[in-house]
């Protein structure tokens, strides 16, 4: 049986979706259920303007009965477990449902107006289309009621309902091409809302030691990313390739004690949300693509920092690009940009103006950039001649005497900028860009 949530949590009242699954979790298993596999945390198309902070939705599968079993976490000193296989299922998904709904709404932030939770319990599973289109495009809430209909779901929205868009696409997520790893801790209750006490320090030691992690700290602008901002009940999140490593990493992290920890099975770090893009018409608004083009228009800063640059591709249409203030250093990169180079960008797409907003750039060719630096002179007269026009020749303005352009004398500019592979900083990376630390593992 499969539990999908999305959505309930709030930016001023804290409360996280994460964390209502775990308590759920921890109640179903009082309750004589097993939890199979891990619990996952699926994040969605992170352009789409209405989506839900973060936007990620959270699934797992409970059953009656269960073999091999694995550790995922503990709740105040109490181990939580998964286990590897079905041995019976549960067939009271109505009963499920209506314990799940209840813990949901004692703990959902209903007040904020932009929480709008969504719950789903499914007897099957939901197929995978729903899933793809969700972290690729935009998926409306009808066609996710009549799916889930159609699967004999029950399933409940607050509000404006949109919860159980992420909630349905959740349990739809299967790693099929790529998955990683989310530890993380929740703080003791009389905890939430003070400021957290995590020694900076030790994540750097753990982001040095554990290599399977990533994203852990941002050592040029000095951002502790494990740590959340919001008031919510998480402590820390690491993220990583291996489940061993991260239980590794949060014994090397020095903190307050905290009333417990999960390890979620996610899609973050994927790129599963990008979609390639032969040509440049067919890119979509709140799609997040990766196009190949040439530098059209140079990089330019406009007021705020950031810097737009356009691209374009082998049938002439062109698109703006742009690394905003947040990516920090990684617009230094941008910035040496010049007409002519190859790049494929990857990134989001905003709808005004219309934008890739850059997650990460391969820069495939640097182009030769030769100058002109001084006019060839008259041999007659000595002078330096004069130019005809834009790319022609000489004359000299005595004589009239005529020279070709390459008459001239060019020097070839140094570029200082090499093709490869750059991203934006650990404090800008969205949830789902796969950090080049990944991409490099695999290459
Ligand atoms: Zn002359």
């Amino acid at each position: 049986m499969w539990i999908g949530l999305d959505d309930t949590d709030s930016t001023f009242a804290g409360g996280c979706t994460t964390y209502v699954a775990y308590l759920i979790i921890s109640y179903l298993i009082k309750e004589g259920y097993v939890l199979i596999g891990y619990p996952r945390l699926v994040r969605l198309n992170p352009n789409i303007p209405w989506k839900t902070r973060g936007n990620g939705a959270v699934s797992f599968q409970i059953a009656r009965r269960g073999r091999e079993k694995f550790l995922v976490g503990m709740n105040y000193g109490k181990k939580i477990y998964g286990y590897r296989n079905i041995e019976e299922d549960c067939d009271n998904h109505g009963e499920i449902f209506s314990q799940v709904k209840k813990i949901l709404e004692e703990e959902a932030r209903l007040n904020d107006k932009n929480t709008n939770p969504g719950l789903v319990v499914s007897k099957k599973k939901i197929g995978y289309e729903l899933y793809k289109k969700a972290v690729k495009g935009i998926v409306f809430l009808d066609e996710v009621t009549s799916l889930l209909d159609k699967n004999g779901a029950l399933y409940i929205g607050y509000k404006n309902k949109r919860g159980l868009i992420g909630a349905a696409a959740s349990i739809a997520w299967n790693p099929v091409f790529d998955k990683t790893y989310e530890l993380i801790t929740y703080r003791k209750k009389e905890k939430i809302g003070s400021k957290r006490e995590i020694d900076d320090d030790s994540v750097k030691i753990m982001d040095e030691t554990i290599k399977t992690t990533f994203d852990n700290y941002d050592y040029i602008n000095k951002h502790n990313r494990i740590k959340p901002n919001s008031p919510c009940p998480v402590l820390y999140g690491i993220r990583g390739d291996d489940t061993e490593d991260l239980v590794k990493a949060m014994n090397i992290v020095k903190s307050e004690e905290f009333q417990g920890w999960i390890i979620f099975e996610s899609n973050q770090a994927t790129d599963e949300h990008l979609q390639k893009k032969e040509k440049i018409k067919d890119v979509k608004p709140f799609e997040s693509v990766i196009v190949k083009g040439t530098v059209y228009k140079e990089p330019f800063t406009i007021t705020g920092g950031h810097v737009i640059f356009s691209i374009q591709d082998a049938y002439n249409d062109t698109i703006d690009c742009a690394a905003y203030e947040p990516t920090k250093e990684f617009r230094n990169i941008i910035k040496k940009l010049r007409k002519g180079d190859i790049v494929e960008v990857y990134g989001g797409v905003r709808e005004e103006p219309f934008t890739i907003n850059l997650e990460k750039i391969k820069i495939l060719n640097v182009a030769k950039i030769v100058e002109k630096i001084e006019n060839p002179v008259c041999e007659k007269c000595g002078k330096h001649m004069k130019s005809v026009g834009k790319k022609q020749g000489f004359r000299c303005i005595r004589c009239g005497a005529k020279a070709k352009r390459e008459k001239a004398k060019f020097t070839t500019i140094e570029r200082n900028l090499s093709p490869g592979f750059y991203e934006v900083p650990v404090c800008a990376r969205r949830h789902l860009s796969k950090p080049l630390k990944r991409i490099m593992k695999e290459a």
